[in-house]
Formats: structure tokens, C-alpha cells, sequence
């Protein structure tokens, strides 16, 4: 994060040379810096469609990659950096995704330092693309308001904020909301398409939420409880009336040590003193400490739920609305018991 302020430090003092001295011979030496602030909107020619061609669109992580998809239809040309199944949190992008982000006209990224690879991957690759973050507006929560996060303050690595906004339906809705503007702003010849696209996709989503909420309704209230691996579940939380009774990280990032000795402890207190009879791996770990904590409380582990990636083709997980289906489903079974 440093090195990228002071990236664009010597961008700003660039530019402010550019206005002073008018000459060539300034544009020589800050070439090396000339490419637009990370979150500055563009309005240079490579942000918007070229004509003939489709749009080229990145979107960082596999659940936005879908959102993103039902809003573009076969409009644009999509290209997801972090796969089904990978953990966005620690993403090692490879040469091509800087290629994709070098030719993107428009960036969907979720923000809230989910994708902390991503600023020096999108400064590095020289790209001209319109970063849009999803999330903006979203009502967040802070990181501090969970549980059981000693580990993440030591480690310092996390942000301010819950960046896991897409497991409230409610939000998936601002974020196509979001996709719709930035598809609609860099290609406006297929608004039309774009807005038929979204209001299609949204009535999906408003049904997913009753849904959810629906499932939910069927479990009693003192068994909405959730103990995951890492902090993934806030916002599901506030939305569907659970409560987060801990996580074996104890993080809002899975970019954290494994729990101390103490840590599981204390974790496995809080479960036998909860009642759950299950808690629950994610799709983006191995889940071998939860599995351990699930041993030691004595308590079930239930099956996988999707949380930060889609499942891979074929799976329960392979859009974000098979995945919200099969997440609370799952909950409600295992902990209905
Ligand atoms: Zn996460």
C-alpha cells in the first residue's frame, strides 16, 4: 500500500509539472507515472467501447464475474480474474490477468480491500480501464464489530471494513445496480440491453431474498447460529437474523496465522455454550482446523458452503444464486437437527 502511494505522489507532482512547464521534455520524464490514479474516473478514449468491438470487461473475483454476466449478457467480452473455488483474499495473479486488465475498458472490483493484489496488478499492467467498486453504498459493517478478532488486529492486515457485502441479497442488488451504470456509461450504445438485462436479473434476486428469508423462517430463531472459518457471514448475518457465534480465524481475511492453542480453546467453549449441533468448511480453504474445532466441541461438520468464490461448473455453487440457494439450505439442515 505504501509503495502504491507513492506511486501516485509522484503522479500527482507529474501532473502539476505537465501544467508548468507545457513542454516535452516533462511528459519524458514522468512517462514512467502517466497512468490515471487508481480510482480517478477516466474519460480518456480506452475507457469507452470502440465500435465493432465488444466491450472488455474484468471482473476480480468469480461471484461478481456472475453478477456481472447477467447484467452483460453476450454483449461484452467477461474475463473473471480470481476462479471459482480460489480465495480472492490471497490471489496470486498471473501475467495474463495483467494482460486482461491492460485491455479492460471497465473493472469490477467488490472494494474494501477484498482484492488487496489488485491496485498494484491494475498500476503495473499501464490499464486505462474505469475501475467501478460495486460495493459503494452499501451500508458496511466494521471489522471490528466481529468476534474473536485478536488475530487480525496483531496481523494488521485487514481492513476497516467487512468487505463479504454479496451474502445479503439485498446487496447484490446495488451491485448489479453498480455493473448496470458502468456497462451502460463505457458502451452506450447497448443501454437498452444492459437495463433489460438488470431489471431481469434484479426480479431474480427479489425472489432469492424471499427465498432465503423464507428457508430461514423455518428454523427457529435461537438455531440461527453460524461458526465458520473466517468472517465471511456479517452481513448474512444482519440480513437473516443469525448470529456469528465465532470463526477459527477469527478474521475478516483468511491472510491470517492459524488460531493459537488458547484461541481454539476459547472457540470450542463458545460453541459447547451456543448449542450448535454443527458448524461449517468453506469452499476457498482446506477446513482442516475447523475440523479439528468441530472434534474437539464434539459437534457436527456440516457440509461445505460457498462463501468468497462461486463452486466450480456442475456444482451446487455455480452462480450466485445457486450458491445463496444452496448455502441456506445447508444451514438449515445442518442445524435443524
Ligand atoms: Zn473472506
Amino acid at each position: 500500500m505504501q509503495m502504491h502511494s507513492l506511486l501516485s505522489g509522484a503522479h500527482t507532482f507529474c501532473r502539476v509539472a505537465l501544467v508548468l512547464l507545457f513542454g516535452l521534455a516533462a511528459l519524458t520524464a514522468c512517462g514512467g507515472t502517466s497512468q490515471p490514479a487508481a480510482s480517478a474516473p477516466t474519460t480518456e478514449p480506452g475507457a469507452t467501447a470502440v465500435a465493432g468491438s465488444p466491450l472488455k470487461v474484468v471482473a476480480t473475483f468469480s461471484v461478481l464475474g456472475d453478477l456481472a454476466q447477467n447484467v452483460a449478457g453476450d454483449l461484452v467480452e467477461l474475463k473473471t480474474l480470481a476462479p471459482a473455488g480460489a480465495d480472492a483474499h490471497t490471489f496470486e495473479p498471473r501475467p495474463a490477468d495483467s494482460v486482461a486488465l491492460a485491455e479492460a475498458q471497465v473493472v469490477f472490483e467488490n472494494g474494501l480491500e477484498f482484492e488487496e493484489w489488485l491496485s498494484d496488478l491494475f498500476t503495473a499492467s499501464g490499464s486505462q480501464a474505469q475501475r467501478v467498486e460495486v460495493s459503494e453504498g452499501i451500508e458496511l459493517i466494521t471489522a471490528e464489530e466481529g468476534e474473536h478478532d485478536e488475530h487480525a488486529e496483531e496481523e494488521g492486515e485487514h481492513g476497516e471494513f467487512d468487505p463479504h457485502v454479496w451474502h445479503d441479497v439485498n446487496h447484490a442488488v446495488i451491485m448489479v445496480e453498480h455493473i448496470h451504470d458502468g456497462l451502460a456509461q463505457a458502451d452506450p450504445a447497448n443501454a437498452d440491453a444492459y437495463r433489460a438485462n438488470a431489471d431481469s436479473y434484479l426480479q431474480q434476486l427479489k425472489d432469492l431474498d424471499a427465498f432465503v428469508v423464507e428457508r430461514v423462517n423455518t428454523l427457529p430463531a435461537e438455531r440461527r447460529k453460524l461458526v465458520t472459518t473466517h468472517e465471511t457471514f456479517g452481513y448474512f448475518a444482519r440480513r437473516y437474523g443469525f448470529e456469528i457465534v465465532g470463526t477459527a480465524l477469527g478474521s475478516v481475511s483468511t491472510e491470517v496465522a492459524d488460531p493459537s492453542a488458547a484461541d481454539i480453546v476459547e472457540l470450542v467453549e463458545q460453541i459447547k455454550a451456543s448449542g450448535v449441533p454443527a458448524i461449517f468448511t468453506e469452499n476457498i480453504e482446506g477446513g482442516g482446523v475447523t475440523e479439528r474445532i468441530a472434534r474437539e466441541a464434539g459437534v457436527e461438520l456440516a457440509p461445505t458452503l460457498y462463501t468468497d468464490a462461486l463452486g466450480e461448473p456442475g456444482s451446487n455453487g455455480e452462480t450466485y444464486e445457486q450458491m445463496m440457494r444452496y448455502n441456506v439450505e445447508t444451514m438449515v439442515t445442518a442445524l435443524g437437527r
